[in-house]
């Protein structure tokens, strides 16, 4: 167990789709996070397109993607809530927290809206 802003985790459990990157056990929650050029964060200036070999790298990009999307589902499927954060948002330490504390606050299976 790990602890991250008074949160325990686990790192990399590798028996649940996609292997996520920080899995909360006791809030069934995971965290994936994203490299922004290999996931495609949209709009995102880190997610630029590769000048040569488009067709190779675009499609390399929908494999990453595909599998990233087939990955969440199947989490969901299973119960787990599913945060995707991406390589950009995690060098201001002070908007992640928010995040991480926003995400693993709301609480599993209830259904509360916003956010
Ligand atoms: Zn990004």
């Amino acid at each position: 167990m790990t602890h991250a802003f008074g949160f325990r985790f686990r790192l990399l459990r590798r028996d649940l789709p996609g292997s996520p990157d920080l899995v909360f056990p006791s809030h069934r929650k995971v965290i994936f996070v994203h490299g922004c050029y290999w996931h495609r964060h949209e709009g995102c200036r880190y997610a630029y397109s590769p000048k040569s070999n488009t067709t190779f790298w675009q499609s390399k990009f929908e494999a990453n993607v595909a599998r990233d999307r087939r990955a969440a589902s199947m989490l969901e499927t299973l119960g787990w809530k599913v945060l995707v954060i991406w390589e950009c948002e995690t060098q201001n330490e002070e908007t992640l927290r928010l995040r991480l504390i926003e995400f693993l606050k709301s609480s599993a299976g209830s259904d509360q809206h916003g956010g």
